[in-house]
């Protein structure tokens, strides 16, 4: 059974076909994943248990380049849920001009299980390397981090990979650490990304970020980045949430301040504790649906995937919402924030510095240079900025949402593909 969230992409791609007037052919492609990959992990703990781990790689589109998306550890893998999500891929790496397809895949087993010790997951990771290592590489498909895995791993899947196949080929994976050719700035890119879509939509806009405030669901990688870069654009945070609570105040919140508090203590016991810099700030405790009702300028979605539903949306008070996330807001939600004149800035486009990042690192390894930070976010900014601006006039000319306007983009490039390489009959 498809999962909520595989069934949100399926009805915006859906959404997407009519828009992009889709050849029929190509929805018929679209539609089916091109490989799905399953591997056996029999392994042996640390602690002598024996298990039988299975694990998937999706490859759904390659028409404009070898596959690419993440690897995630979760007890809760399904094949149909990371087919959906490669499909997600094919879309958001199509509509930055990327060349590159879509995959997704994972192993089916909770890393954060205290039986499995680093080397077990080390383990893992290598027996499922062993297992791809025919379906992945430079050329064919380039995994990278997602829920539960990290850098670490990546170097491992990179090592295990270039020791099989007697390579130098460090690039089948991107999000390794900066020493194994990682590149600078990839922590930071989702979230930097995010701004330069804000500030694009601001210009064409006319809209002045300075002294206006936001609310920002989610303070982990995406959401702290992205609350940084709003308040050097001059903006106050006025609420923020997590899984562990959620504030506002009707002055500003202390970025630096929540982050470092957000390491020992939830984020509900912040009013309670008392120090000089927020004796001066009256802080709230509120619940989530208290919290999305508090009039703002901007609510960033940085946490999880449907939050915005038919039971929610209609309380926004706000100009704008940014989708920091993958799927925050459902089908529903979308359908209300348009009635309500509130324009989303969708998860593809806004979250897709990642990915572009991620080519980066691919590109850097293939040349075998190493890129400084401001490089590699000067070529991100410009990167974001025009792919923002060509969804913007998209969407102004074609009279559709934000979010039709990337699924046309991205659909009519490969349908374009197809055509030019007399891919359909
Ligand atoms: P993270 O694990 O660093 O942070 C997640 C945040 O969401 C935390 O603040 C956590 O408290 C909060 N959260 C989790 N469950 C919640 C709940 N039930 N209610 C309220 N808050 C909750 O993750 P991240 O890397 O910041 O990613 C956030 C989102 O952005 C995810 O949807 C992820 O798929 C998406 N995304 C991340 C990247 C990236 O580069 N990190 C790229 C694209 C998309």
């Amino acid at each position: 059974m498809l999962s909520q969230i595989s069934k949100l992409v399926s009805e915006q791609i859906f959404r997407g076909y009519n828009v992009s007037r889709l050849h029929p052919k190509i929805q018929k492609i679209f539609n089916d994943c091109n490989n799905v990959i399953e591997v056996n992990i029999p392994i042996k703990l640390e602690n002598g248990e024996e298990e039988n781990i299975v694990g998937y790689r999706a490859q759904h589109n390659n028409i404009l380049g070898p596959y690419k998306g993440g690897i995630r550890y979760v007890p809760n893998l399904h094949v149909d849920d990371t087919t959906t999500l490669a499909k997600w891929m094919t879309i958001k790496c199509a509509l930055q001009d990327l060349p590159l397809g879509g995959g997704k895949g994972g192993i089916k087993f909770d890393p954060n299980d205290p039986k499995y010790t680093e080397k077990d997951i080390e383990r893992i990771t290598r027996k499922y390397t062993q297992g791809l290592v025919e379906h992945i590489g430079p050329t064919k498909d380039i995994p990278a981090p997602d829920v539960n895995t990290n850098s670490k791993m990546m170097d491992w899947i990179s090592d295990e990979y270039c020791k099989i196949t007697h390579s130098e080929d460090i690039n089948v994976v991107t999000g390794k650490t900066l020493i194994n050719g990682g590149i600078q700035g990839r922590t930071e890119a989702t979230g930097n990304g995010i701004m330069f879509s804000i500030q694009k939509w601001c210009e064409i806009n006319n809209f002045n970020l300075e002294n206006k405030s936001f609310i920002i669901q989610g303070f982990g990688n995406v959401g702290y980045h992205i609350a940084k870069q709003l308040r050097e654009n001059g903006m106050r945070m006025i609420g923020v949430g997590d899984h562990t609570g959620y504030i506002r105040t009707n002055t500003e919140l202390d970025i630096k301040d929540i982050k470092g508090f957000l390491k020992k203590h939830p984020l509900s016991k912040y009013s309670e504790v008392n120090n000089s810099l927020r004796e001066q700030v009256s802080v709230e405790n509120i619940d989530k649906n208290e919290f999305f009702k508090t009039p703002c300028d901007v609510v960033i979605l940085a946490a999880k995937e449907l939050e915005i539903t038919k039971d929610n949306a209609g309380d926004l008070d706000c100009k704008l919402v940014v989708e920091g996330a993958n799927g925050p807001v459902d089908m529903h939600g979308d359908v209300i924030l348009s009635r309500k004149n509130i324009p989303v800035i969708p998860d593809i486009l806004a979250n897709s510095g990642g990915v572009q990042v991620s080519y980066y690192e691919y590109i850097q390894n293939m040349e075998r240079t190493l890129h400084s930070y401001d490089y590699v976010n000067n070529m991100l900014r410009k990167k974001m900025f025009s792919t923002t601006e060509n969804v913007l006039e998209t969407a102004y000319i074609n009279r559709i949402s934000l979010r039709d306007a990337c699924y046309k983009i991205a659909l009519d490039r490969i349908q374009t593909a197809y055509f030019d390489q007399n891919k359909i009959a």
